[in-house]
């Protein structure tokens, strides 16, 4: 068990509430992790006040400076690998493969940030007119606020803090209060990786207290949140008031589609990780799976074999392959969703009740469950249950299917399992999402593609490779004119 503190302008400090809150195991409740500073507004205006100092130096140093940095945390994360993928699998959950795979991803992004710090583009064009030049670079806001969710406690805030402060800007971390202490331990790594004090900081505690302040404190440029979508609604609403810069990261309710001529081993592969990697727990989580009319049955059986045989346990154990829920909270809000499809009248094929065998009793575990015959308006087909229930509809064809796959009002990632060549380049087409997987589950993103949703996914923002530095930065257009006289845009011509 470890007592963390906030960290601001370098130091390691107590919260001014006195107030703490408890981090424990979702595996086994009475594991406790850490204990931390339940912040409150006083802490956040500490660090904000140490951002704003820190920002008029950081912003000025030469970019592959910067980059040197992120380089030499990449490599402090890459020797503690194994130690973090440790913690994130106490601190909230899911099996170590995949923890591992969390902080790897939070390496990738690292080293993305240390090479876009030599290739920080711009764009150079043309005059209308001679002997001028016109340019564009793209330069710092401020001092941002990030906030970010428990199922990715590496990845998402690495999403974020890499390209912000790459870019030139100083921030504030609030991660979710379920996983703190994987957060707080990357704050670590970039201290001793040698970041300058006060550029970023770390500020424990409520989403209502600590985040809402971020969104209302006159001295924060921007927000940057992940998180669910009625949350997300309410951010934009805030930051609109002040026109505050806002990314958005939401929720999604995404389709694997399997048409009949797919390869069907391949697509059973993919929708029991895609359904039940991170215990459903992902943004791009399969939910709903579209099956073709002409494999429906035979599908059916194939999944109901499959998902009976996942282990369920304590994420250590590497023979495991799904772990608990995040906390009560989430394993009762699945609970109330099972009993939802039963009264709307889809079919339980497998599932359905919490999983309490053994040492499991002491922690947040949910059986695996599928839902066949699912009508596409089901609210188990349409609303973000963020757990292990996967719903089946059926389709008559290709077009039914697509149609299905785009009928909800989410639009993160979707999956097509085919090998008709026109149809798969036609579902890419057609798919309303931000990300599309060609036989491949709608999980897997890597850190420097472009990732984000559409419809209510999000505000038309994308993390991950090069847009992610679009969303914390501005662009500045630059003209320069070496003609010595005054020349005039859309009125004066070359040849004059
Ligand atoms: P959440 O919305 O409950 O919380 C996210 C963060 O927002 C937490 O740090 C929380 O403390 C904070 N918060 C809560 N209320 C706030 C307020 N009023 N003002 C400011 N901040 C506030 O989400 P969660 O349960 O932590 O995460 C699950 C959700 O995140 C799911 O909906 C999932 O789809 C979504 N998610 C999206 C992506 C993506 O990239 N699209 C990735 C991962 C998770
Ligand atoms: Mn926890």
């Amino acid at each position: 068990m470890k007592e963390y503190k906030n960290f601001i302008n370098g130091k390691f400090v107590d919260s001014k509430s006195g107030r703490t809150f408890e981090n424990r195991n979702p595996a086994n409740w009475d594991e406790l992790i850490g204990i931390f500073p339940k912040s409150n507004a006083e802490d956040l205006n500490m660090a904000v006040e140490a951002a704003k100092k820190a920002y008029t130096k950081w912003r000025s140093v030469p970019l592959p400076k910067k980059a040197e940095i992120m380089r030499r945390a990449a490599e402090i994360m890459i020797a503690r690998k194994e130690e973090a993928a440790r913690l994130m699998t106490r601190e909230m959950g899911k099996i170590i493969k995949e923890t591992r795979g969390d902080y790897q991803e939070g390496i990738d992004t690292a080293l993305f940030a240390a090479g876009q710090g030599r290739r920080y583009f711009g764009y150079t064009v043309p005059s209308e007119l001679p002997n001028k030049i016109c340019f564009t670079r793209r330069d710092p806001l401020g001092v941002w606020g990030l906030i970010t969710p428990w199922n990715f406690p590496v990845a998402i805030p690495s999403w974020k803090i890499f390209p912000c402060i790459l870019s030139g800007n100083t921030a504030i971390i609030k991660p979710a209060t379920d996983t703190p202490a994987s957060a707080g331990e990357l704050v670590q790594v970039l201290h001793e990786a040698g970041l300058p004090e006060g550029v970023l900081n770390i500020v424990y505690g409520g989403g209502g207290e600590i985040g809402e302040a971020m969104l209302s404190h006159p001295d924060i440029v921007g927000i940057s949140f992940t998180g669910s979508s009625d949350i997300g609604r309410r951010i934009g609403e805030v930051c609109g008031k002040t026109l505050k810069r806002c990314s958005l990261e939401l929720g999604g309710k995404n389709g694997q589609v399997v048409l009949a001529d797919a390869n069907l081993e391949l697509a059973l592969d993919g929708v029991v990780w895609g359904a039940f990697g991170t215990t459903g727990q992902r943004c791009t989580a399969t939910s709903r799976l579209i099956l073709e009319e002409p494999i429906y049955d035979k599908f059916i059986e194939m999944l109901k074999a499959r998902v009976e045989k996942l282990k369920l346990g304590n994420g250590l154990d590497e023979t495991v392959d799904v772990g608990p829920l995040v906390n009560k909270a989430q394993r009762d809000t699945v609970a109330m969703y099972v009993e939802i499809g039963k009264k709307e009248g889809a079919k339980l094929l497998t599932g359905g009740e919490p999983y309490t065998e053994g040492e499991c009793a002491k922690g947040w575990f949910y059986k695996p469950t599928v839902f066949i015959d699912v009508l596409p308006t089901m609210r188990i087909a349409q609303e973000e249950i963020f757990g292990p229930v996967l719903s089946v509809i059926k389709a008559k064809d290709f077009e039914e299917a697509i149609k299905i796959l785009n009928g909800t009002t989410y639009g993160l990632s979707s999956s097509i399992y085919t090998n008709d060549l026109n149809k798969a380049q036609k579902a890419i087409e057609l798919a309303e999402t931000g990300i599309v997987y060609i036989n491949a589950p709608t999980i897997g993103a890597e850190c420097h593609l472009p990732f984000g949703g559409m419809k209510n996914t999000g505000n038309g923002h994308r993390e991950g490779g090069w847009t992610a530095y679009e969303i914390f930065t501005e662009v500045k257009t630059v003209y320069i004119d070496y003609s010595g006289t005054l020349q005039r845009a859309q009125i004066d011509t070359w040849n004059e």
